[in-house]
């Protein structure tokens, strides 16, 4: 029997790849990260799913190419790279991983707010920059304390709420905005304030980003909204680059408009060494590490193989967009 045909923009674990292997003819992207969309287009004319990440755009003309596909099995909760409407127009189905990564992204935000606040990173490149000696006064290298700080959380679902439950035992005061409120009962046991959009920005000390990246989140944070932010405010992202105007970010934090920020994503990655971000003190730059554990990510890989599968038999993933 001829085996169906399955396309991965990059490679997986060994254990998904030997899975993927018995069942289908697999093709690995094994060249240049993320793969260019002339290779991509080529690539996956005949094939009956697609294994792609985050920095893979599934466009309307890329769809349109692939005439076989039944699949779009995207290794992240993220899928805002995919048009997952019109893949549903031409019943192309598409699976992603949430759950897995809740714990995972919700370490590293509160690692990243514990790292701008106590200057962590910047303190690593003080020591390595050999001036630890310059700073030894009472005054010098001071950071600010979590306790009693105000969280802001933009975003309250799985990542939002696993990081409230970590301020929690930090003695943070947590409010946060959602489009719509949680339940009293979740809100009580969270210890969580709803509150609106533009009282979450003036009145945190602290905002953490935890929304999906779509029309409308995108360059939701900019200049009108940092100057709205205490200026001894910090601004945390783990959710998408593109909800940031990256160049406001860039202004409000070289005139002190706000006090820091700490990212793991950005408006186009990867950023490269001479980024004007890699250029201030005050911010900390993770790589897109978010759901970055062996734990973790062993087991986004089991979902993207098992989602696949179930589209390329015709049924509904087990994490689905759309149906
Ligand atoms: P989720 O459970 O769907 O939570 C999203 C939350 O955002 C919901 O509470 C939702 O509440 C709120 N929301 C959506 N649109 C909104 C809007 N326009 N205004 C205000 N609130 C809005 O998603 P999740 O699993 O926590 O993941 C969140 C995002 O994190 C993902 O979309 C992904 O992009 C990102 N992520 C990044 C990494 C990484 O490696 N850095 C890893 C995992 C996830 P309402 O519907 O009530 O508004």
């Amino acid at each position: 029997m001829v085996k169906k045909r399955v396309f991965l923009t990059r490679t997986l674990h060994d254990f998904a790849l030997k899975e993927l292997k018995k069942r289908y003819e697999v093709e690995i992207h094994s060249g240049k990260i993320p793969i260019p969309k002339s290779i991509l287009r080529s690539k996956i004319v005949n094939v009956e799913g697609l294994i792609c990440f985050p920095y893979d755009k599934i466009d309307r003309d890329l769809i349109d190419n692939a005439k076989n596909l039944k699949i779009i099995s995207t290794y992240s909760v993220g899928f805002d790279h995919i048009d997952t409407k019109y893949a549903k127009k031409k019943k192309i189905r598409v699976g992603y991983t949430p759950e897995v990564l809740t714990d995972a992204t919700a370490d590293l935000a509160f690692s990243l707010m514990l790292d701008v606040l106590r200057r962590v990173s910047e303190g690593d490149r003080i020591i390595r920059d050999g001036k630890w000696n310059q700073i030894y006064g009472a005054y010098d290298y001071v950071g600010t304390d979590l306790q009693g700080m105000t969280l802001g959380i933009f975003g309250l679902g799985r990542i939002g709420s696993a990081l409230a439950k970590r301020a929690k035992s930090f003695d943070m005061k947590i409010i946060y905005h959602n489009r719509k409120p949680i339940s009293k009962n979740k809100e009580e046991v969270l210890g969580v304030k709803y509150v609106t959009f533009l009282k979450m920005i003036s009145s945190s000390d602290v905002i953490s980003i935890h929304v999906p990246h779509t029309k409308e989140t995108n360059h939701m944070f900019n200049m009108k909204i940092f100057k709205k932010m205490k200026k001894s405010g910090f601004l945390i992202n783990t959710a998408r680059g593109k909800i940031i105007n990256e160049k406001d970010l860039i202004e409000a934090l070289n005139k002190k408009i706000i006090a820091g920020a700490a990212l793991d994503v950005y408006e186009s990655e990867p950023i490269s060494k001479n980024h004007p971000l890699t250029k201030i003190q005050n911010v900390v730059l993770a790589p897109h590490i978010g759901s970055s554990t062996k734990e973790t990510r062993e087991k986004m890989a089991e979902i993207t193989v098992k989602n696949l599968n179930l589209g390329i038999e015709g049924k509904s993933p087990i994490y689905s967009v759309g149906y």
